[in-house]
């Protein structure tokens, strides 16, 4: 295993750079997903790791050896490198262990040691029951796990996915991120995984890269990128907060629809950009004693959903925020609130 480094990795398509000056290092052994939105670049750059196009600019090292430059590029075959696709690419003539086994015969490895390997990553993924069946007699989710395993079995330096659970249906999906996660934690291949599913990544990552636009907003854990969202579109890509803006009053504080906002993080100059999760403001039908980041607002609607109530509020200026309370009890259309925005969840963003 190692590490996997991009270094101001540059792709362009025609006159576009959709991999626009990327850098970012993998640890030996970690999970990275790139997360973003369709288009943004997550596959390209997935590509170029994997050997399948060449960059424009920048360089791409595994361990210590630069395995990608736009000079000159190591064929995917001697990256030892396994990548899974959407679409499994199962051989279908091939029972389950045939197709598992199959990049070590490939390989010219002796019959005992794939017996033995195969054996192994039979039992660690649960197939072995459905070792005979053929991939047209099996679920999606199995042939998913029978995908893995083929990646796996190789025991390569690096594991590369793209969008592995995007053909199976919602519980499915669900239950095989646990499933990719337990298998990571199991091998500790250093993996890349591309997917535009925010709880896939929460779930599956150590570390989220946020890609928008060719270009990674924000690197960090699932809960780093959730708590502390630099930018405006990674806070708004993730967890969906409300983003706000208000003149910088001084290092802590943004003039918000006419009241003073403490905020966490230096605001920028001028005209500042702070986010705010829906859930983490409180609404008041009743002005609070403590004035302290109180904004008055105005319920323009609410929907009951069963486990929590979903209020569009409106404060002075005409900023619209979304807030999300407990069900208790409603607060009906055109009331007067006030929002309580606690200065540790009111973050400053950089741009
Ligand atoms: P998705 O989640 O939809 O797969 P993505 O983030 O993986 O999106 P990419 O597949 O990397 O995005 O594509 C990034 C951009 O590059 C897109 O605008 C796409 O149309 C463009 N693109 C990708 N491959 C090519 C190609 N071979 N030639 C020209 N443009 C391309």
């Amino acid at each position: 295993m190692a590490s996997v480094e991009l270094r101001n990795l540059t792709k362009n398509f025609g006159s576009v750079a959709v991999v626009n000056d990327v850098s970012l290092t993998i640890a030996h052994g970690t999970l990275v997903c790139l997360l973003g939105p369709s288009g943004c670049g997550k596959t390209t750059t997935l590509r170029l790791i994997a050997g399948f196009m060449e960059p424009n600019a920048g360089e791409i090292r595994v361990g210590d050896r630069v395995v990608s430059t736009p000079q000159k590029s190591l064929p995917p075959e001697r990256r030892n490198m396994s990548m899974i696709f959407q679409s499994y690419a199962l051989w279908p003539h091939m029972t389950v262990a045939g197709n598992i086994a199959y990049g070590l015969k490939l390989r010219k490895v002796d019959s005992d040691t794939i017996k033995r390997k195969l054996d192994a990553i039979l039992a660690t993924t649960r197939l072995a029951p459905l070792a005979d069946r053929y991939p047209g007699e099996l679920s999606g989710g199995q042939q998913q796990r029978v995908a893995l395993a083929r990646a796996l079995i190789v025991e390569p330096e690096t594991l590369l996915l793209d969008e592995p659970l995007s053909n199976l249906d919602a519980n499915l999906r669900e239950e095989m991120r646990f499933e990719v996660r337990r298998l990571h934690d199991e091998y500790r291949y250093t993996t890349v995984y591309v997917t535009h599913d925010q709880s896939e990544a929460m779930t599956t990552a150590d570390v989220i890269a946020v890609m928008n636009a060719g270009k990674i907003e924000q690197a960090g854990s699932p809960e780093e990128i959730y708590n502390r969202p630099r930018s405006k579109f990674v806070a708004s890509f993730i967890g969906m907060s409300n983003v706000i803006t208000g003149k910088k009053l001084n290092d802590n504080q943004i003039n918000f629809a006419g009241t003073p906002l403490r905020v966490t993080g230096e605001p920028q100059p001028g005209e500042a950009a702070v986010s705010i999760r829906q859930h983490q403001i409180s609404l008041f039908a009743k002005e609070p004693a403590n004035k302290d980041n109180i904004v008055a607002a105005k319920i323009v609607r609410q929907v009951f959903l069963g486990s929590s109530r979903d209020y569009m509020v409106e404060v002075a200026g005409g900023t619209q925020l979304r807030v999300v309370t407990s069900a208790g009890e409603g607060i009906s259309q055109g009331s007067d609130v006030w929002l309580h925005l606690p200065v540790e969840h009111c973050r400053a963003l950089v741009s």
